[in-house]
């Protein structure tokens, strides 16, 4: 595969760092060997070894070693040491670039139709791209892949074509929020349905406005006034009463009104003040992919940021790929892809997931390594994802200290969950809020597990029990779902765990004491000091003081906190153990170590 060209023209997504040049440094690997080691700082496997024995472990050649021990040796032979990657790029899915406001340009709004079954949202999304496909785009055989553009006279829209919230949920689950607004279809003969209702909970939830398109206008027996009139009722109060939710009238059949529907997306959209740096490496999120016998591994890629090229490298998700081919639905071919365009690629070593995040690299060797790293990391995290939650890890953070509790309500009867709603709402505890994303009646369904899972929402049932299958899906997606019989237990419950939440006061409580008795000084890394715990533990992430004779003369940390070669947690009294203290180098031997934690007073 050729390699990528530097393109100067676009800013990278790694934060850059000053000019190695004439430095002496070890680029530290996950798997690097003691082999590898000694090349990279210029000296015999044998000079390497040899010093590893001096530190107190034995290894051979082609043994693995850690980056602590890395470290160690490389600041031995005069060398500073730095991780293959700037670690932050790993973590591409967390963060968001914050490019100076001069290099932001406006960019389309991404727009999701949702509503009830039948009320016309996939008839509306055809209608849409028909009129852009009558207008002669292209040849007007389209393909689905999963989102379009429009252009309305010479505005931009996106459109996600897979109606409906399931996918919003799904995407939103996955840590993605790639939708500007919400079109909701409202069928005008019909009136608002459960899907509707739920419809307004998810886009609400994702903080998203929305657009209510009255449809089947065309229904002799349409009743406008009738959805109006429910919209209030979920405070979405229409702009002829008064209130400021958008409400268009249209025949998403026939056509009429969605010029007017397009022209109000358009004003919506310029208010939110829609912006991107299409002058760098693109990055953005994942919105269908499969598999083609011909072409392989595709997806379709919603540009967030940046501007994506033919031949670039990347990491979506956790695998790497090279654009070999961009195309919209369309089947025009594309050589970039600008903020809010969604494209089909290939060029994937493996199928993505839809909600996984992409970022594009300067190099293919930078992506490859990017890509295996999160391998890695997500790893673990799936091992971590198995650790039973409970309520602190739903906690949303918002500004500054402020905490956020999303829940959903579901009860036998209505009175009952409006009672529930009204005593939550009353719990009054300093910078914690409750957010209550969904208040019904009935029992526990599997929409409500996926508008727990999108907004990390606990949910309270009141009287009602889970079927089997929801109780199941909720177990393997990790959602707490808390069931009830009394008011009082459920208020009693939520406030302490409001309060559990503020932050808990400590206080010192000495663990044990170990005695200096020997003390190895090691050129770049500091005085190393072998001790005997007299008394107690010392655990490695001890509050130290070091005491000589009976004074203390340093307060600190440790840095490391070994048995033999093995860095361990706690070391107990009557053992030996290796320490070094984090920017104190002064131990001698005789000196005392007082060790205490800090312990939370309840
Ligand atoms: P979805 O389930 O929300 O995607 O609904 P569809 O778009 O599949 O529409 C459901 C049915 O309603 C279809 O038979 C459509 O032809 C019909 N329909 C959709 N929009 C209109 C409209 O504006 N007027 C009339 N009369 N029928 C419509």
């Amino acid at each position: 595969m050729a390699k990528k060209k530097r393109d100067e023209s676009r800013v990278s997504n790694i934060p850059q760092k000053g000019n190695d040049a004439g430095e002496k440094i070890v680029i530290f690997k996950p798997d690097m060997t003691v082999s590898d080691l000694a090349e990279a700082v210029n000296k015999p496997v044998a000079v390497v070894i040899k010093k590893l024995f001096m530190i107190g472990i034995m290894a051979n050649q082609n043994q693995v070693v850690d980056r602590e021990t890395v470290e160690l040796v490389a600041l031995d032979f005069g060398y500073d040491i730095k991780d293959e990657v700037v670690t932050d790029a790993l973590r591409f899915d967390e963060f968001v670039i914050d490019d100076a406001e001069e290099n932001l340009v406006s960019r389309p709004p991404v727009v999701t139709i949702m509503g009830h079954v039948d009320h016309g949202k996939t008839t509306l999304l055809d209608t849409i791209r028909s009129s852009r496909v009558a207008l002669g785009e292209a040849g007007g055989i389209t393909q689905h892949i999963g989102a379009y553009q429009i252009n309305f006279n010479g505005f931009p829209i996106t459109f996600i074509d897979t109606p409906g919230h399931a996918a919003f949920s799904e995407m939103r689950a996955r840590g993605a929020s790639i939708t500007d607004l919400v079109v909701l279809v409202v069928a005008a003969d019909d009136g608002i349905m459960p899907q509707t209702e739920e419809a307004i909970e998810h886009a609400r939830a994702a903080k998203c406005p929305i657009i209510v398109a009255v449809n089947k206008m065309d229904k002799p027996t349409a009743n406008p006034d009738h959805v109006l009139e429910q919209l209030s009722r979920y405070n979405l109060i229409p702009e002829a009463w008064g209130g400021d939710t958008i409400c268009v009238p249209i025949s998403a059949l026939k056509g009429t009104g969605v010029k007017d529907l397009l022209e109000n997306i358009q004003l919506l959209s310029e208010m939110q003040e829609l912006k991107a740096n299409p002058n760098r490496l693109a990055m953005g999120t994942v919105i269908e992919a499969g598999l083609d016998k011909n072409r392989g591994p595709y997806a379709t890629l919603l540009v967030q940021n940046g501007t994506l090229k033919v031949s670039d490298n990347l990491v979506i998700g956790d695998t790497f790929a090279h654009i070999r081919t961009m195309e919209d639905d369309l089947h025009k071919r594309f050589n970039e892809a600008h903020p809010s365009e969604a494209v089909m690629v290939t060029g994937l070593d493996s199928v993505p997931q839809a909600g996984d995040k992409f970022m594009v690299f300067n190099t293919e060797q930078e992506a490859k390594a990017i890509a295996n790293q999160r391998k890695a990391i997500h790893k673990a995290q799936e091992l971590e994802a198995q650790r039973p939650k409970n309520i602190d890890d739903l906690f949303n953070k918002v500004d500054g200290d402020r905490k956020e509790l999303n829940i959903i309500i579901r009860a036998d009867t209505q009175g009952s969950a409006e009672a529930l709603r009204g005593s939550l709402q009353k719990i009054d505890v300093p910078d914690v809020s409750l957010n209550i994303i969904r208040c019904g009646v009935g029992t526990i369904t599997d929409d409500d597990l996926n508008l727990a899972d999108g907004s990390k929402a606990l949910i309270i049932g009141f009287n009602v029990r889970p079927m089997p299958n929801v109780k199941a899906t909720a177990k393997t997606k990790q959602i707490q779902v808390r069931l009830y019989r009394i008011i009082y237990d459920v208020i009693n419950d939520i406030e302490a765990a409001l309060k559990g939440l503020l932050d808990p006061v400590f206080e010192e409580e000495v663990t044990g004491f170990a005695e200096i008795r020997e003390t190895f000084k090691i050129s770049k890394v500091g005085t190393i000091a072998g001790c005997y715990v007299t008394d107690g533990y010392i655990t490695n992430t001890a509050l130290i003081r070091l005491l000589r004779e009976g004074v203390v003369i340093y307060e600190g940390k440790l840095a490391t906190l070994k048995r033999f070669k093995d860095d361990v947690k706690e070391v107990k009294q009557g053992y030996e153990c290796g320490v070094s203290i984090d920017g104190y180098n002064d131990i001698k031997v005789g000196d005392v170590i007082e060790a205490s934690v800090m312990k939370e007073v309840k």
